[in-house]
């Protein structure tokens, strides 16, 4: 495929098809408003061609593009970090554009009630990542320069307690924040004032005898559109839904606030599903799902049931998940894993998960998921996971 954007092209056999623009003058683009998604507005990409998504960059933001293949620009982020985004997302810019870098001045600590606000002056929107370790967290900012110094409101923070920036190499500016806690949530947004500005979001207070009260936790119920069927032709949709009833029930009983996502048979967008979460202040979110598998594969030998997070501050609730159904229905255990699900992406405000408990195609476990006796074992294995997460998280506890 030639490439003509920014009227300079040159072929290296770097990879098949890759097409590479003059990395003396590259291309610069900048991501491009998807009307039909807006939560949350911006674009995905992905570490390699083709890979699952690892990074997310809101509309508006500026790109160093290196190179095309197959749809893809090649975006570098730094001299050594590069990243791959579907080039029907970027709008390129007109050759003589500035590149995607800038300075970033003043970083500003304010501390509310819900949250600590981190307010970054930079000079344009680029490239970021916010990525929880444990009890810090690290904010990078792709193509950012340092030119920074401290004015902090209110002198040190009870939740967020250190931080420190560091410009550890060439194009990578880095925001280090240490937490009297494990990580709960955060939301970067660009502020209309050009100022990137990421919440970090205070722990909510937990009663140990009764952890839920007072918290908001949403309960999605997966599918439609699409869902597994049984071999006797019931849907999955139609048991998450069951379940997610049963399950809110319970945590009504035990004083939470709960949010369902979706309370019909009307399809509703991954996506919105996520926002309707953060919308509502969720502290948790889980989505409820029944597996099926792809073809060719024996579901006698290979069902059980699993659970997904992806970003790392909800490993510890899916690890939650995963042991009560595990301890509650003794099927086979296929593990807790990190995998890029466009219902988990988007959200980074609270700790969420994703559970596949049984397998609708195998024709006991379709069954099964008929009885309302087992449907109620479900729920209450969810509520006693989020409890178990909650009393860990309030006695200190990063993991379980
Ligand atoms: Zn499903």
């Amino acid at each position: 495929m030639e490439l003509k954007i920014a009227g300079h092209v040159v072929r290296v056999p770097l990879m098949p098809n890759l097409a590479v623009l003059d990395s003396d003058r590259p291309a610069v683009g900048v991501v491009a408003p998807d009307p039909d998604r807006g939560f949350p507005d911006g674009a995905d990409a992905a570490a390699g061609p083709g890979f699952t998504y690892h990074h997310f960059w809101d509309s508006g933001t500026r790109l160093t593009l290196t190179g095309e293949r197959a749809g893809e620009y090649r975006v570098r982020l730094a001299p050594d970090v590069h990243a791959w985004v579907a080039s029907d997302r970027v709008r390129v810019l007109p050759p003589g554009t500035p590149p995607a870098r800038g300075r970033v001045g003043t970083v500003r600590l304010t501390p509310r009630a819900e949250a600590v606000d981190v307010r970054i002056e930079v000079d344009r929107r680029l490239p970021y990542r916010v990525d929880p370790r444990g009890r810090a967290l690290d904010i990078t900012i792709y193509g950012g320069t340092a030119d920074t110094r401290w004015l902090m409101s209110g002198g040190l923070d009870r939740h967020v307690v250190g931080a420190r920036w560091s410009q550890p190499a060439d194009g990578r500016w880095v925001l280090t924040l240490d937490l009297a806690q494990p990580h709960w949530g955060h939301a970067a947004r660009w502020d209309p004032n050009g100022d990137l500005v990421v919440r970090v979001r205070r722990p909510p207070p937990v009663d140990r005898r009764r952890p839920l009260r007072g918290l908001v936790v949403a309960v999605d119920a997966g599918h439609p559109p699409g869902g597994a069927v049984g071999p006797t032709g019931l849907g999955e949709a139609e048991v998450n839904l069951a379940v997610a009833r049963r399950l809110a029930r319970l945590l009504e009983r035990a004083d939470a606030q709960v949010i369902l996502t979706r309370t019909d048979d009307r399809a509703l967008d991954l996506h919105e599903r996520a926002r309707i979460a953060e919308a509502a202040g969720a502290h948790l979110f889980v989505s409820l799902h029944q597996n099926a598998f792809p073809d060719g594969v024996d579901p006698f030998v290979e069902s059980g049931t699993s659970t997904f997070y992806f970003h790392p501050h909800s490993q510890a609730l899916a690890r939650a998940f995963q042991a009560e159904l595990l301890h509650e229905l003794r099927l086979r255990d296929l593990g807790v894993g990190r995998t890029s699900l466009a219902v988990l992406r988007p959200l980074t405000w609270m700790p969420a998960a994703l559970t596949e408990t049984m397998y609708m195609m195998v024709p006991q476990q379709e069954a099964a998921l008929r009885d309302p006796e087992v449907q109620e074992r479900i729920a209450r294995a969810h509520l006693r996971a989020l409890e178990r997460f909650l009393r860990q998280r309030a006695a200190g506890r990063d993991a379980p």
